[in-house]
Parts: structure tokens; C-alpha cells; sequence
């Protein structure tokens, strides 16, 4: 199989990488140590994981270590291609993952702390939970000696502006979004690379957050009886299918 067909390498700092799909407008990520590498994120099913992981192994032959940035199967139903392996997720995504029971026990299930370390051999890489946003137990994994977040869906770049009607579900809170991407901004970071969409800046996230904080708001106007979905799809700085999806899906 031709993988340069199916998905493209962007290289962002030395020796770390986000590989692009059409499909989904997915984004995933590689960052290699002297020692190990570590794949963010593995694809939506068990053989786009395997086209992933051949696609690792045509970049570096370093034995890897999986972290999902959450458990949506876009982004870890891939993991199976992957093991043995250690992988690394918070504890929500964890609870989440049933459909991943039956390879548990091929996987080194790590959990994901408030802020844990991982040492790939010379380079420092933090997995970090910034709150409860688009699922409860959404990771980012920072890569400081390159200034490289990869952000999950916490952030979504799509073509035109950021956010899609998917990117709130039943399982997104809402309301702690905006927090969480303040704790992003405070990290010392040039390039974001999003769930979905092409890798970008800092000042995307600030977009990002300003755009949440005004959904909240409306969403607590409607809640109050002070406006009518109507009224806050008209003043949304989101289309009507975005903006209903916020307004409706969130369970908090
Ligand atoms: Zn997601």
C-alpha cells in the first residue's frame, strides 16, 4: 500500500510530526526520543490503525508508546494495531473505552494524571488534563523543546473557522471548556495541532475559547428564558447546526 496515498506527514520541530487524513480531516501525531517514540492518537478502527502504525514504522524503527487524547473512536479505536504496548489515557477515557475491552489485556493501560511526564530518551514530553471540556477525560500532550501542543479535540481547526456540530456531544461539558483552553494558553507554545484540521497558533486557541465563552453565554440566556434558540442561533458566532449542537448536547 502506497501510505502516502491515505495519509501526509507534516514535520513541525525535530523529530515531531502530525500526519493528516481527509477522512474526518483527522490529525494525529508522532514525537520520537532517542529511546522510544510516542504516537498520539491511532485512527478510528483496527485497520486504519495498522496504516498508521506502518506509516510510524517507515519514520523511525523505536519501540512506541500510545497516549489517546480522548476516548471518541476516531481517535482510539485504532489502538489495537498498536500492541503490546503501554498506552496512556486519563481515567474517563478509560471508563469510556468498552469497545476496546477485548485487546486490555494485550495493553499496558496507564492513567493519566493532572500532569504526568514521560521521558522518550533526551526529550520531555507532558501529557496534561486541563479539565472536563469536549469529554471528560480529554489529554493534550506537550512537546516543550519544540513549543508543540498536540490539543485533541479540544481544539478542531476546520476549513473556515474552528468547531463542527460533532465537536459537541452528549458527553462535552461545555462549560469547563473555556477554562481548559485558558490553562492551554498558558503554556510556553508556538504550534497546535488540533483533533481535526491543519496544525496552527496559540492565538487559534484564544479564538477558540472566545468563541466557547460567547455559546455559554448564550446558552445561559436561553436557559434563563431570556432567549429562544432562534435568538441565539441569530447572534452565535457559529452556524445554526454548530450553534444548536452546543446549545443542546452538552451535559453540562
Ligand atoms: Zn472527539
Amino acid at each position: 500500500m502506497n501510505h502516502a496515498a491515505v495519509g501526509r506527514w507534516i514535520e513541525l520541530g525535530d523529530g515531531v510530526f502530525a500526519r493528516r487524513y481527509s477522512e474526518l480531516d483527522l490529525s494525529v501525531g508522532l514525537v520520537l526520543g532517542t529511546e522510544r517514540c510516542l504516537v498520539v492518537d491511532t485512527r478510528g478502527d483496527a485497520e486504519q490503525g495498522a496504516e498508521f502504525a506502518a506509516a510510524v514504522r517507515e519514520i523511525t524503527p523505536l519501540p512506541w508508546t500510545v497516549v489517546l487524547t480522548h476516548d471518541h473512536y476516531d481517535h482510539a479505536h485504532g489502538v489495537s494495531a498498536f500492541l503490546p504496548c503501554a498506552v496512556w489515557a486519563h481515567q474517563a477515557c478509560w471508563d469510556a473505552l468498552q469497545d476496546v475491552e477485548q485487546v486490555r489485556d494485550r495493553m499496558s493501560a496507564r492513567v493519566v494524571e493532572s500532569d504526568t511526564e514521560l521521558d522518550l530518551g533526551g526529550r520531555r514530553v507532558l501529557l496534561r488534563h486541563p479539565g472536563v471540556a469536549h469529554t471528560a477525560g480529554d489529554v493534550v500532550v506537550h512537546v516543550p523543546d519544540v513549543g508543540v501542543l498536540f490539543a485533541g479535540d479540544l481544539v478542531e481547526h476546520v476549513p473556515g473557522g474552528s468547531f463542527s456540530a460533532e465537536s459537541f456531544g452528549d458527553d462535552t461539558a461545555l462549560a469547563g471548556w473555556p477554562a481548559a483552553l485558558s490553562a492551554l494558553l498558558e503554556l510556553d507554545i508556538t504550534t497546535v495541532v488540533p483533533g481535526h484540521g491543519e496544525p496552527t497558533d496559540p492565538e487559534f486557541i484564544r479564538t477558540c475559547r472566545d468563541i466557547l465563552s460567547a455559546l455559554l453565554t448564550l446558552r445561559r440566556a436561553v436557559r434563563a428564558g431570556e432567549l429562544t434558540h432562534a435568538d441565539a442561533v441569530a447572534r452565535s458566532p457559529l452556524p445554526e447546526d454548530v450553534t444548536l449542537a452546543a446549545l443542546t448536547k452538552p451535559v453540562a
